[in-house]
Order: structure tokens, then sequence, then C-alpha cells
């Protein structure tokens, strides 16, 4: 049964999943009994993915202390109550609010229109603005959103702003960072039991650190600015539980994928993501970051990793401010809990134009492909470029597209350029890059993620087939409205630049 769990999602797997959701959950005493991350493996996992179905019933009241999830214990104590359910709203102290920007200069305006001109913001320090999205462009209105986000910064005496100022070489600012998500993690300001808040989708990535961390719009950071507080309906949860040894050649992109194309996009709307279990233990870091960053694909508010040494042991060189983790209670009530055997899966893709458009990376071989794309708070921090290195060392071969590497900060693309590949005698990316007949890796931003104005690097001017290592599939996300987007691992897009088709990275890999 184990062996054929893995046929095309889109096939047999669904004419199974009956079977096994009744055989994942058969020793089961009550739905709603749900193991903590680090209890014993039941142990027959069997399937990739086992929904449970019972909703969650009305929470205890009185004086009987409720079992809490994660994202309620943070929202919980960040609202200074000792209990909250789904649903509630609650005003919550937040600990970071962070803008960019796109979204800075609205913020700022309606944050003066609010609380005045001469208003001051709640907290210097709790501020964080980074300029990231529109920057190596000669678009004046996107270099005009920069100088607000700096004027802004001088005026309130903005401790944390990661200025740049010198677009014709990004080294010569050295306080520049590059995409804010990856930025947030290496300056340090994602802590395990925080409330951040962003004004990007995205900003859910912080997740991976036990924090809880999403997106808000420009009118609710107005309110943030001036108050320190905002007002959040408090989510229930859904309990993914990852298990089994991650083959080498799976990334936590495929872990993502595959669970988006699982429940669809819109399969956690307004809910809490908790990623649980043994994989999720085995992930580095920045691989939770990737979990975390798409929960914001399936609708979800938040996504969160319970903290824990490889947390901690990250943590210790970029703050020095304390924090508390917290953990769901072990009786913390979920609205629904889903379970994986990762040794199980293949190398996905999302075909365009839905992040759950999923499909086995082998089953789109004959689609040829324009151009591949490395970058993105999802897909261009160091690891993925070691990933990407890995394959087109092991494959040997140069690039049949054009393969644009765009690192998400300024310390990524200093680790392109200074730490060695394992495996390969001490070269470091670059060099492998550069052999392999890859694009020089381009200066740090969100590049052409977004699209972007039309002379960001790596845009689709055209109508192009991209893969791709970011989140959107979207119509028009990368630039050209026709353009096709695949969506896809590192892994996967090394593999696909070396053959000029979409490629499993087994062909490689193995
Ligand atoms: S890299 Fe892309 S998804 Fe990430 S913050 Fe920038 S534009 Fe948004």
């Amino acid at each position: 049964m184990a062996s054929s769990t893995i046929a095309s999602p889109s096939t047999s797997f669904i004419t199974k999943q009956k079977d096994l959701s009744r055989s994942a959950f058969s020793s089961s005493t009550s739905p709603l009994s749900i193991p903590r991350c680090r209890k014993s493996v039941p142990k027959r996992i069997v399937s990739v993915m086992a929904p449970q179905q019972a909703e969650r019933s009305p929470a205890a009241t009185g004086s009987v202390k409720t079992a809490l999830t994660m994202t309620e214990k943070i929202l919980a104590r960040a609202s200074e109550k000792s209990q909250l359910s789904p649903g509630e709203n609650a005003w919550v102290n937040v600990d970071i609010l962070m803008t960019h920007d796109v979204c800075g200069p609205g913020s700022i305006g309606i944050f003066k229109r609010e609380f005045g001109e001469d208003a001051k913001v709640w907290d210097r320090e709790k501020v964080v603005i980074i300029p990231d999205h529109y920057i190596f462009t000669t678009d004046e209105r996107a270099n005009r959103n920069v100088d607000i986000l700096r004027d802004f910064c001088m005026e309130q005496n903005i401790k944390y702003f990661y200025d740049i100022k010198d677009l014709g070489n990004f080294k010569a600012n050295p306080d520049y960072k590059g995409v804010c998500h990856v930025a947030l993690a290496q300056e340090g300001h994602c802590r395990p039991g925080e409330v951040l808040l962003g004004t990007d989708s995205h900003t859910c990535t912080a997740g991976a650190f036990g924090q809880f961390a999403t997106g808000i719009g420009n009118t609710d950071a107005g309110f943030v600015l001036g108050t320190g507080k905002i007002l959040l309906k408090v989510p229930p949860t859904l309990r993914f539980v990852m298990d089994g040894e991650m083959p080498d050649y799976l990334l936590a992109k495929d872990l993502i994928l595959q669970i988006i194309g699982e429940i669809s996009v819109a399969g956690a709307t307004y809910k809490s993501m908790e990623f649980v279990g043994t994989t999720v233990e085995s992930l580095n870091m920045e691989e939770r970051m990737t979990l975390c960053n798409m929960v914001v694909e399936a609708g979800g508010k938040n996504g969160v990793v319970p903290a824990d040494s490889t947390t901690f042991k990250y943590l210790e060189d970029k703050t020095s401010v304390s924090y508390e983790p917290v953990y769901s209670d072990q009786q913390a009530r979920f609205l629904k809990e889903y379970r994986f055997d990762i040794s199980k899966l293949e190398p996905l893709v999302a075909k365009p134009h839905s992040p759950d458009n999923r499909a086995l990376a082998r089953e789109c071989k004959d689609v040829k492909i324009d151009r591949v794309y490395i970058g993105s708070c999802t897909g261009g921090k160091t690891e993925d470029f070691m990933a990407a290195a890995k394959v087109f060392l092991s494959s040997g071969k140069k690039v049949k597209v054009p393969t644009f590497l765009v690192p998400a900060t300024q310390k990524v693309w200093m680790d392109l350029y200074s730490l060695p590949v394992p495996g390969s005698g001490g070269k470091t990316c670059s060099q492998i890059f550069e052999e392999a007949g890859c694009d020089t890796p381009a200066s740090p931003s969100c590049g052409a993620c977004l699209g972007g104005p039309k002379d960001t690097y790596a845009r689709m001017n055209e109508a192009m087939v991209c893969v791709s290592t970011t989140n959107r599939n979207f119509p028009g996300r990368m630039g050209h409205k026709e353009g096709q987007i695949y969506l896809a691992s590192p892994y996967t897009a090394a593999a696909s630049a070396v053959t000029g088709f979409v490629t499993d990275p087994r062909e490689f890999l193995q």
C-alpha cells in the first residue's frame, strides 16, 4: 500500500484517498486527541495525505483551562489574556512591524493623516523598514518611494532602516539587505513566541521561527505605527504532520506544493497552518521559511513551526533580545489534521496559473521552457542556491536556456561567492554557476518575482515559459500577462535549466 501512494496526484491518488484516511486514523481514540510532534510516530503512516475530517467542537468555558494551539497561545499572551478561542477578536500588542518600498509610503501617509503630521511612531525600535521590491530601476516613482521611506526614517529616528542610496553598486550600501522576509530573519527580527506584522502577504515566512507572523494592509499598518496594537480575529489551526525521511531529491518547496495542491488555494483561508513531524524537525531554518512562506498561497493567515534546537542555534548570533517560545498544548484542538509520509513524495511543480495546479515534475517532461529564474523570498536563499549548484555540479552540463539568479539579500550574494558547495572540492556557487553558463548573480532584491518596472532584471517582457523558484504563477506575475510560470524547487529549476524542459531532478541527483 505504501509503495503505491505516490502516483500522479491528479489521478490514482484521489481514488486512494478514502482508503488511506480510514487506515491512517483507525488507531486514533478520538479525532481531537492529537499527539504532539515529539511523541512517537503512529505505526502506520501510509498516506501522502490523509485528512482528518472532525470539526472543532466548542471550547470549554468557565474556570476550566482550555488547551491552546501555538497560534492561540501567542495571541493570548500578546493580548494579555489567559484564554482565547478561534473566532474571538483580540487587541494584540505588536512586537515588530515591517514595511517596504511598495506599501511603506501608503502606510506612512495613513499614519500621518490619522495621527497628525508631527506624530511619532509608537516605538522606533519596533518598526523595521526594508526597501526591496523595485530598487534597481530607473522608474522615477519607484525611486521616489525609497526616498519617502528614507525621509520618514530620518524624521522618526527609526532604528532599523536598511537603506540603499547608490543604485549603481549595491555593495556600496552596507546597510542595504534585500528581500524583506529573508532580511528579517538574517537580522534577528524573527523570534519565537512574538507577533510580527508586515505590509506584505509573505510576512507569514517568519512563522518558521515559531512566531505569529502575518501580512496586513496599509490602513492597519498606519494604525499599528501609531499605537503598536492591532485588532485580530483568532484563526483556528490546521495541523500538518509530516513524517518520514525526506528523499535527497526533495526540498521544502515540494512539501508546500504538495500541501497546497491537496487543500487548494482556498483550503486554509483565515486559518493557521501548523507544521510538525519528524520531517519538519529535520529541516534547516531556511527550508522551514520556504514552508511557511507559501501558506498564504493556500489562504492561510499564518504558518508556524515549533521552535527547537535548530531555531535556537540559528538565532544565537542574530539577536540579544530575550524571547519565550510557546508550543501547542498536548490536548490543543485543531480544526483538522493532515498526515503525510514524505518518504513517498516525488518532485512537484505548480503549473500555470495557480499555486495549487500541482503536477509531478516528471509528468511535465515535454514542456519546453524558455528560461529559469532562481530567486525571491521563497527560493533565493543561500540553501536554495546551494541546492541548484548541487544539480549543476552533478549534471556536469551547461544550461540550455537563460538562467537568472537573484540572491534574496546581500548576505546571500556574499555566500554565493564565499561558501564552498559540499562535495565540490571547494568550489563556490558562483564558480559552479559560471561553469554551467548561468547569468551572473544579480543585485539582491525582489527582482522579477513581482514583475516590476519594465527595466527590472529578468522580467518576462514577452510571453515565455519559465520555471521559477518563486511563489506565485498568476497571469502577469513576472511581467507579461501571457507568460507561463511553473513553480518548482531549486533542484527542479536547475535540472530544467540543464535540459530546456521541465525536468525531474532525479535525472541528475540519483
Ligand atoms: S520576493 Fe516576491 S514574493 Fe517575496 S516579498 Fe518580494 S515580491 Fe513578494
